[in-house]
């Protein structure tokens, strides 16, 4: 008998934390019968959390994959991080999914970071689900969240299910589309899952709703419009094939709901996911570039040759392992694969399949899968790996400039090698870990994406590598500019081993727009037939290398510099060493003259109040300096858009809930490096 092909489903949970994510994807494991014994966020257990440290927190952090086995279907789930200080590790999780359940607190509804998620997800072309978790929370409220999903995310949603309450206790939904009532007994910790007759009280409210998702589809469904127009009954395969095709084409987002923790409404989520959400050969193909630079075209095909991306690299159970996604081709034990990031072959001799609580051997994986691999050498995040004679390589992982740094030092002499090795290897996990030391005080400075960001740092060295350490005050980091154009000229006599040298050079300095490095160039009338190159390429060297810090040591960028006229008497060793002096202290000079500024991070910050607390709120954030652009009033709830330099945000969490008593929110996300006084 022929093996029959198994549907694949790619998919990661976004939630704003607390949401539940971690719950649900513990109830989804449990029920696909993966994890025996289901696992309490609040008791430490949760399998899908791998570090320690996150279990002591309650939030996830790493991008750890599991996959599930339901039905027909393979599911592979990437675990998204919710904290806005990891949007760089969501972004990496969103380019290997297909599609996603998006999660919400249904008290809440839609919180500030799921609609930051929400966007990004929207960026990737990422299909989404919705899920409303913790209907049985008083005061959950299933319309106030669908209309929250419309309002704040400009989604289409469409229920298809409605929870049930019975004397205030949620009792189950009922599914719209086939009209049964579907409860679950928490005898069995809702594993025993009955469809059944709709009570009386309910049925014409679930008559009338069905009716509303059959009529908001045949706004988007030609199909359903003609039957629903023509009167006609709207079999249920028609209601599901129309409910796929909007989830695909982003024109529509099921709603369905539940309670992770009361077990109730999981396992529909899981059918939905396998319903609605695409399979990976669905997409449109890959995008890359050959080694001509030239964009190129890849089928999501097993047959088309090998294409992967790595993801993430993670050490789990003592193993060094590299995550990677397939998106064509066949990955076979032993296979040598090309890395055309780093141009080196490599052979694969290992395939691990992740399971959320071990890891399985297999001797290959084929397009849409992802599995782990050892890592290799320096192979790391955002790696193409392929065929070596068919060489693609995928857009790099974005990332941005590190924007919070912090000195640490080493309690013991002894331990600071073994805080590098620490640090290096953090640094391989993630890419937007940075660390240097600084030469004058022997600290090590470590940047990264936000305070918490470096916290989860500092506690990984202290708790996951054992070693202690005392850290200074996070601080934010800076770069320079320059304001002005300055034109330098200098000349130099100077004694250099007994030789008499001179030399000249004229430069002139100018700003250059936002978030551009930094330029440093010849005039054309510096010509090479009447200048000696060694000589040219002293002065550059030496301009180049002035040109990298700004005159209080930062980061210099935005800045351009052209080299009019270069002069030296001589082409010895010793000549081309003070040309290159000259040229620096010159470039040094110019940009002193040429009105340097500071440049700090300003952030994009989008604050959630109610109105009552608008006039504080706005009070404060002038005195921080922020920039108001626009506030959204509302009675419910009204949004503070502006821009603050990081700077005045340390901290800023605690104003926040003392000013709305505890009822605010915020998030925030980089905009850009400016000078203070532009806002
Ligand atoms: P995450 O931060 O999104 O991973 O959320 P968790 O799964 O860690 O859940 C956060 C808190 O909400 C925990 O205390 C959970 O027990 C609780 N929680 C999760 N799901 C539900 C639910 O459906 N109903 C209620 N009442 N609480 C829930
Ligand atoms: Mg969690």
């Amino acid at each position: 008998m022929a093996k029959k092909k198994r549907k694949l489903r790619n998919i990661g949970i976004m939630a704003h934390i607390d949401a539940g994510k971690t719950t649900v994807t513990e109830r989804i494991l449990y029920y696909a019968g993966r994890t025996y014994k289901m696992a309490e966020v609040h008791d430490g257990g949760a399998t899908m959390d791998f570090m320690q440290q996150e279990r002591d927190r309650g939030i996830t952090i790493s991008s750890a994959v599991t996959q599930i086995s339901w039905g027909e279907s393979d599911i592979f789930i990437i675990d998204t991080p919710g904290h806005v200080d990891f949007t760089v590790e969501v972004e990496r999780s969103l380019r290997v999914l297909d599609g996603a359940v998006a999660l919400f607190d249904g008290v809440a509804g839609v919180e500030p970071q799921s609609e930051t998620v929400w966007f990004q997800a929207d960026k990737h072309n990422v299909a989404r689900i919705a899920f409303i978790n913790k209907m049985d929370r008083p005061g959950a409220d299933f319309d106030f969240c669908v209309r929250s999903i419309r309002d704040n995310l400009k989604a289409q949603p469409i229920a298809i299910q409605m929870p049930v309450f019975i004397d205030h206790h949620f009792e189950g939904v009922i599914d719209l589309i086939t009209q049964q009532w579907l409860t679950f007994d928490p005898q069995t910790q809702g594993l025993e899952m009955s469809a059944v007759e709709i009570p009386e009280q309910f049925r014409q409210q679930a008559h009338q709703r069905r009716e509303r998702m059959i009529e908001q589809l045949a706004e988007i469904d030609d199909d359903i419009a003609a039957d629903y127009l023509e009167g006609n009954e709207v079999s249920q395969q028609a209601i599901i094939d129309a409910l796929r095709a909007a989830t695909l084409s982003k024109s529509g987002v099921p709603v369905l709901c539940g309670s992770g923790l009361k077990n109730i409404g999981i396992q529909p989520l899981i059918d939905a996911i396998t319903y609605y959400l695409p399979a990976p050969d669905e997409l449109p193909a890959l995008e890359g570039i050959n080694t001509r630079n030239k964009v190129i075209q890849r089928e999501r095909s097993k047959s088309a040759p090998l294409c992967a991306l790595v993801f993430k690299v993670q050490q789990i159970e003592a193993k060094k392992l590299a995550f990677i996604r397939l998106y064509s081709g066949v990955l076979t034990e032993d296979d040598s694969v090309y890395n055309s990031t780093l141009k080196t072959s490599y052979k694969v001799k290992q395939l691990y399949r992740l399971y959320a609580n071990k890891m399985e051997r297999v001797s290959s994986a084929k397009a849409g899968e992802i599995i782990a691999i050892p890592k290799v050498r320096t192979t790391a995040t955002g790696d193409t790996l392929c065929d070596g004679k068919n060489i693609i390589v995928l857009e790099s992982i974005d990332t941005t400039a590190p924007v919070v740094s912090v000195a640490i030092e080493a309690e013991t002499l002894q331990d600071k090698p073994k805080i590098e090795y620490a640090l290096k290897q953090i640094c391989e996990e993630d890419p937007t870990v940075h660390f240097e030391e600084n030469e004058q005080t022997g600290d090590l400075i470590i940047r990264g994406m936000g305070e918490l960001h470096i916290e989860v740092v500092l506690e990984r060295i202290r708790t996951e590598f054992n070693l202690p350490l005392r850290s200074g005050k996070p601080s934010v980091v800076c770069q320079q500019s320059i304001c002005e154009t300055f034109e330098q000229k200098l000349s130099q006599q100077r004694t250099f081993e007994e030789e008499e040298i001179s030399t000249s050079i004229e430069v002139t300095v100018s700003p250059l727009p936002r978030s551009t490095p930094c330029v440093c160039k010849l005039d054309s009338s510096v010509s090479e037939s009447e200048i000696h190159p060694d000589i040219i390429r002293a002065a550059l060297e030496g301009a180049e290398n002035a040109l990298q810090y700004g005159p209080e040591g930062y980061e210099l960028v935005d800045t351009q510099l052209v080299i009019h006229h270069i002069a030296c008497d001589a082409r010895t060793p010793a000549a081309l060493s003070a040309m290159r002096i000259t040229a620096g202290e010159a470039t040094r000079s110019a940009i002193k003259n040429a009105k340097p500024v500071v440049l700090q991070p300003l952030m994009t910050v989008d604050i959630y109040t109610t109105d009552e607390h608008l006039g504080d709120l706005i009070g404060d954030l002038n005195q921080r300096q922020g920039l108001i652009k626009d506030i959204e009033n509302a009675t419910l709830r009204s949004v503070i858009h502006a821009t603050v330099p990081l700077k005045a945000m340390f901290g800023y969490a605690l104003t926040l809930r003392s000013i709305t008593h505890g009822r605010g929110s915020f998030s925030m996300k980089f905009n850009r490096f400016d000078a203070i006084d532009v806002l």
